[in-house]
């Protein structure tokens, strides 16, 4: 999961919390004491809240191929280390998805 923020533009996969304190006063305007705190998610650069998921399809990843295969193979695959991931299992075997090398 990624996301975009509309205040820097910066993408990125984690958002950061930040903790407000809402602060109480007496009458005469000294401050008396942390009344509640709450934790809020913030773009991790600016640490704005005005941010987006970014919808799956338009991810850098691009799909190249789709095969389906036994359990031995898919282990094969999957130590080359060469982009295949398992997107489904099946009693008898997986379909796996090959996504292009992000750039
Ligand atoms: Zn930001």
């Amino acid at each position: 999961m990624k996301f975009v923020c509309h205040l820097c533009g910066k993408t990125f996969m984690h958002p950061a919390k930040k903790t407000t304190n809402k602060l109480a006063f007496s009458t005469d305007g000294t401050l008396m004491t942390v009344e509640s705190s709450f934790e809020e998610h913030v773009c991790p650069n600016c640490k704005g809240n005005d941010y987006d998921e970014i919808p799956e399809e338009v991810s850098e990843k691009k799909t190249v191929g789709i095969c389906e295969v036994p359990v031995e193979e898919a282990d094969r695959l999957l130590k080359l280390n060469e982009g295949w991931v398992i997107t489904q299992d099946y009693a008898k075997g997986v379909r796996m998805r090959k996504y292009a090398e992000a750039v």
